[in-house]
């Protein structure tokens, strides 16, 4: 075992960018808490459509975040998810991943109400410390003490690419043109949280598998 492993490891990156494949493996590998942030958002996405909410009303959707009981917990069944996620109780595990919280959870994670509402929830997550959390601006803004940042890149072919083969396998028939037009629409909105933060270790999964990444990070701690 390391001798200095940092309580905290942030991984940020565009959608696609194998952040929750890294996330979960790094997490695995240092028996830390694996969180990701994304969930919350499309969590409370998933609740606004589900309650046929008005998109374009900030006040409601920031008392929703504040009012919904997000719970993501060890993941229960075998069924290839990385964990649950229940909603007031629910599991709504694989309907967050539905195309239409895709399309709409960028428009409801714009609102800086709604944003301030979900960091406070993941801030006391990762104050408990033994965790890699996940997100686009965890380095930046959710916790910008941590003392060790990811932000992991792609190419927007090969992000796409991982998005399609994800649908697949849960019976989409999106085309490749069509989940590469919502990752570029997804980017274009979430542009203003995806910074990497200037501390940031940037790294490019194009050219790696997720073991070289692992490992590559593992090296990183003696320099810390
Ligand atoms: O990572 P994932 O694709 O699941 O995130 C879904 C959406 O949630 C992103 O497109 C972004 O709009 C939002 N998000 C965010 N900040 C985070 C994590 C996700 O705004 N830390």
């Amino acid at each position: 075992m390391h001798m200095k492993q940092p309580a905290i490891i942030t991984i940020d990156g565009p959608a696609g960018s194998g952040k929750s494949t890294l996330g979960e493996l790094l997490a695995r590998r240092l028996d830390y808490l694996y969180f990701d942030t994304g969930v919350m958002y499309r969590a409370l996405t998933w609740a606004a459509l589900e309650q046929r909410l008005d998109l374009n009303d900030v006040t409601l959707l920031e008392y929703t975040a504040r009012s919904l009981h997000i719970e993501v917990t060890a993941p229960i069944y075998t069924d290839g998810r990385q964990y649950t996620v229940l909603v007031n109780g629910t599991d709504v595990t694989w309907l967050i991943r539905d195309p239409d919280v895709d399309r709409a959870v960028s428009r409801v994670s714009s609102y800086p109400g709604v944003r301030a509402e979900l960091r406070r929830q993941q801030r006391i997550i990762g104050q408990q410390g033994q965790v890699v959390m996940v997100g686009r601006d965890i380095g930046t803004v959710v916790m910008p003490d941590a003392p060790l940042k990811i932000y992991l890149q792609a190419s927007l072919e090969t992000r796409a690419q991982r998005r399609l083969a994800q649908l697949r396998q849960r019976g989409s028939r999106l085309s490749l043109e069509q989940v590469c037009a919502d990752i570029a629409r997804r980017d274009a909105l979430d542009q203003h949280v995806m910074q990497p933060a200037t501390d940031a270790i940037v790294l490019c999964s194009d050219e790696f598998a997720p073991e070289e990444e692992v490992a590559y990070i593992l090296a990183l701690f003696d320099n810390l």
